[in-house]
């Protein structure tokens, strides 16, 4: 296949991880595959301690923290291990007073962290949605949240019911933690306002295989004797995420992605896409007799939406015909059926009208 059939032949790529990246960078990587900007190698086979490849991760920090405007007292570290690592290492590091913690559950992975965390300390549930099916966020407040916890661990955007903090809680001067691994870059949000912000690369920002963390300064240094190195926050830090072999590849294509992100006008422009694209979905899901939208207005994902028709033998023919048409990956979680559509921050409109034009076609033919 040549380059320009390659292209003319990708199919709209809805999966929620890993998932759709931008077609030039796609591009701009394979064009730089073989020899990098013309130093003579790979970045596939590249030292991590070379001048060339320091110089992409330390582009990649200076972009990231311009674009997302992240304060100086903040470090950016580039881990590996997941956004599941971070459910193990948040607890780890930030467990360093009263070792209590409150977590508030809107879906499948804020379950998980909590879970998790549970190994470590006092954890509490403080409000979960999970009797609904996760279908909105469990509102709390500030008098919920224990007074003497050392950090409060929210799921910013619930990946798996397509719910989102669309308002920022307040927890008053509780240390907040939140997992943004599906929509990280998708918004502008103010990291001040946290002490530890994660996320899996393979969402919103490049290929699986690196995990960002943003981390608060004075939260460094704290994780308890016998702490394994590698979970140990600090270690990071203190090596510019270089203390080992760090995910070189997702890392460079995490750069080429801050930059176009730049080159954009910035994650307010990136936003203002996002919202177009999510409204153009919702509108079409709202104005159906077919397709409905579980989830609370309110609370509604840009990134990741979520509708059914109530029959889970439409849905499947639903998902199976769409993907003849070039549609692929919209089947919802295993876990609450129906379908999903992740449009992250790759997914051009263009392929956001073709599953519009595609649905009112299906509602047609099967009404
Ligand atoms: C995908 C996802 C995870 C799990 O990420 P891994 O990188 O597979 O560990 C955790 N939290 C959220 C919100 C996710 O979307």
């Amino acid at each position: 296949m040549t380059t320009n059939e390659a292209i003319k032949n990708r199919a709209w790529n809805f999966s929620a991880g890993p998932s759709v990246l931008p077609v030039d960078i796609l591009q701009k990587v394979a064009e730089n595959l073989l020899n990098y900007d013309g130093c003579g190698e790979s970045v596939l086979e590249m030292s991590h301690r070379s001048k060339v490849f320091k110089k992409i991760m330390a582009d990649a920090e200076a972009d990231l923290r311009e674009i997302m405007q992240i304060p100086d007292n903040y470090s950016v570290l580039f881990l590996q291990g997941g956004a599941t690592l971070q459910f193990s290492m948040v607890p780890i590091n930030l467990l360093t007073n009263t070792k209590k913690a409150d977590y508030i559950v809107a879906g499948t992975w804020g379950k998980k962290a909590a879970k998790e965390a549970q190994k470590f300390g006092d954890i509490r549930v403080v409000a979960s949605s999970e009797e609904d099916g996760f279908t909105y966020i469990p509102k709390v407040t500030k008098e919920d949240i224990r007074e003497d916890v050392d950090y409060v661990h929210i799921t910013y955007n619930n990946t798996v019911f397509g719910t989102h903090y669309n308002e920022m809680p307040d927890f008053g001067d509780k240390l907040l933690v939140a997992d943004m691994s599906s929509c990280i870059l998708s918004e502008q949000v103010d990291v001040s306002k946290f002490g530890l912000i994660y996320a899996g690369a393979q969402k919103n920002i490049a290929p699986a295989g690196a995990t960002l963390v943003i981390i608060r300064n004075d939260l460094l240094g704290k994780a308890p004797e016998g702490t394994p190195i590698y979970l140990d926050y600090k270690i990071h830090a203190d090596a510019d995420s270089a203390y080992n072999t760090p995910p070189c590849f997702p890392i460079y294509v995490a750069g080429e992605v801050f930059k176009r992100i730049k080159r954009e006008g910035g994650i307010d422009a990136v936003a203002k896409d996002n919202i177009e694209k999510a409204e153009l979905l919702y509108k079409c899901i709202d104005e159906s007799e077919l397709f409905y939208c579980p989830v609370a207005k309110e609370d509604r994902s840009l990134m990741n939406v979520v509708f059914v028709t109530g029959n889970p033998e439409i849905d499947k023919k639903f998902i199976a015909e769409a993907r003849e048409e070039k549609l692929h990956n919209l089947a919802g979680h295993k876990i609450s059926g129906g379908m999903r559509a992740s449009i992250y921050n790759a997914m051009p409109l263009e392929g956001v009208k073709a599953l519009v034009e595609f649905m009112k076609k299906f509602e047609k033919a099967n009404k």
